[in-house]
């Protein structure tokens, strides 16, 4: 039974998402295994993130570096194991908490991040997986490297800064078709050499793994809805 309690309720539709990546994979002729779930816990409080955690799943994203900075310490205590993923946008005066807490970055999309990224790197040591994100809509107000700039900031980031470049992330615009932006992302990223593919949420992840992706970011499908609004 599926008890009242938004935690309760957490660890199930965890599951259930498990379930629908591996019908979802399959009928992709993929292997489950390629596709990592992360879980984005932003608004979310401890309380609700624990019986994720508690279920066994390691890998979180956050959109919010100083949100991140106030939860993850703790839990992180507890589980040292965790995979922490910033999925939002960042700031250069940033830079350095984000590098410090989080073992993947996938908002890349200027070579003035990526230039904060590299030096924070070298200062700390820490080497931070990178994505670089791609606005495939070419929306003038949404974060992302144009389509047309994304393989000199990709040379830049591998090559010159050497950072560790897995793949292209994209957030589709709200009122058009994802799949296209799917298949757009997915043959940039092939271009490019690159293997990740960092796309598709509640609403979609399922056309996302037909496409290719290999990291889907999931909210509210396991944490249920947020009450917050969130950039
Ligand atoms: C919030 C967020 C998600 C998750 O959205 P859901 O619709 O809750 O799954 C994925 N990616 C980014 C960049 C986000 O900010």
């Amino acid at each position: 039974m599926i008890d009242d309690n938004e935690p309760g309720r957490a660890a199930a539709r965890l599951t259930a998402v498990h379930d629908r990546i591996a019908v979802a994979a399959t009928q992709a002729d993929r292997n489950p295994g390629e596709v990592s779930l992360i879980a984005v816990s932003k608004t979310f409080a401890g309380d609700a993130i624990r019986p994720v955690l508690d279920a066994g799943h390691r890998t979180f994203g956050e959109n919010r570096v100083q949100e991140a900075q106030r939860k993850w310490p703790d839990l992180r205590r507890d589980c040292p194991d965790v995979e922490l993923h910033l999925i939002g946008p960042l700031q250069s005066n940033k830079t350095r908490d984000a590098v410090a807490l989080f073992d993947v970055i996938h908002s890349i999309d200027r070579p003035k991040i990526a230039r904060a990224i590299a030096q924070e790197s070298s200062r700390s040591g820490r080497q931070p997986k990178v994505f670089v994100q791609v606005n495939t809509g070419e929306e003038p107000q949404k974060a992302g490297v144009m389509a047309t700039d994304v393989a000199a900031l990709a040379t830049l980031v591998r090559d010159e800064l050497q950072l560790d470049l897995v793949g292209l992330m994209c957030i589709p615009p709200f009122d058009e078709e994802p799949v296209i932006h799917f298949a757009f992302l997915a043959k940039l990223a092939k271009d490019l050499g690159l293997e990740r593919l960092s796309m598709g949420m509640s609403a979609d992840f399922e056309s996302a793994i037909q496409f290719g992706a290999t990291d889907i970011r999931v909210g509210s499908a396991i944490f249920g809805p947020r009450s917050a609004p969130t950039a």
